[in-house]
């Protein structure tokens, strides 16, 4: 991976000791977050969109419609501003000017290409779903021919990314350490709970091991 420290667009300026510019952390943050929100300038409009994604080395993949606006957006080659958030917990202090969350984030800034080699896409399409589910890919019936011609795939490179982590208990103003006012974390994560099965499953089909193994 090719995160090089910071850039003019990726330095963090408020709180810059929670920053972090090392490739390793991106990584680990892009593979413990779910959704990527897409932001591009579009028609002079700014726009952000939710979507699914994976990262591969050194670049964050999206697979989207052949039709959908960022998609294709995208593969013009305007630039893009992509942020994954994990939210680790809600960080309560003794005033409300210091109330904050614990959280896990990239901002990556960057210019998308068009992922066309067979073989490149093959690799999306599996990290894509597998992000999502661990080993679930091969459990599945693999895209048509017309199923790929309707999927763009593109890769955001990782060369301009930055990281914030922010975690532990409140930053306190030191006169407000002695109010009664109660103060710490309400730590938050994602759940999984138990799966459940499409009302047109065959009963006889047992629950593959990566949903029966999934935990977030
Ligand atoms: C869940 C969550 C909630 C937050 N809530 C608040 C809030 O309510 N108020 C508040 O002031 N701040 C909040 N932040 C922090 C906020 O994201 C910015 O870090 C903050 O506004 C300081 O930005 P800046 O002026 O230093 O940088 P900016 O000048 O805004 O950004 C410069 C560059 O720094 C990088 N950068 C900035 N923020 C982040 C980040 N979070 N993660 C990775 N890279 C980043 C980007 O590359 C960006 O282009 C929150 C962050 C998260 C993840």
């Amino acid at each position: 991976m090719t995160t090089e420290g910071p850039t003019e667009r990726t330095i963090i300026h408020r709180i810059a000791e929670h920053a972090s510019y090392d490739s390793q952390t991106v990584g680990e943050v892009l593979d413990a977050g779910l959704i990527a929100h897409v932001g591009i300038i579009h028609d002079g409009s700014p726009v952000v969109i939710p979507m699914v994604y994976a990262r591969v080395g050194d670049t964050l993949y999206l697979h989207g419609s052949v039709a959908s606006r960022l998609m294709r957006a995208l593969r013009s080659g305007i630039p893009a501003c992509v942020t994954v958030t994990v939210v680790d917990g809600i960080v309560l202090a003794r005033s409300a000017f210091n109330m904050t969350m614990n959280y896990r984030s990239v901002v990556i800034h960057g210019t998308a290409r068009l992922i066309q080699d067979a073989a490149d896409r093959a690799v999306v399409f599996r990290a894509v779903l597998d992000h999502l589910v661990p080993n679930h890919y091969d459990t599945v019936r693999p895209p048509s021919e017309s199923e790929l011609a309707q999927t763009m795939l593109i890769g955001i490179p990782l060369t301009e990314a930055s990281v914030k982590i922010r975690s532990g208990p409140p930053l306190e103003e030191p006169e407000d350490l002695g109010l009664p006012i109660w103060a710490g974390e309400i730590p938050l994560t994602l759940v999984a709970l138990d799966p459940i099965p499409d009302p047109d499953l065959e009963p006889t089909i047992p629950v593959p091991a990566s949903v029966d193994n999934y935990s977030y």
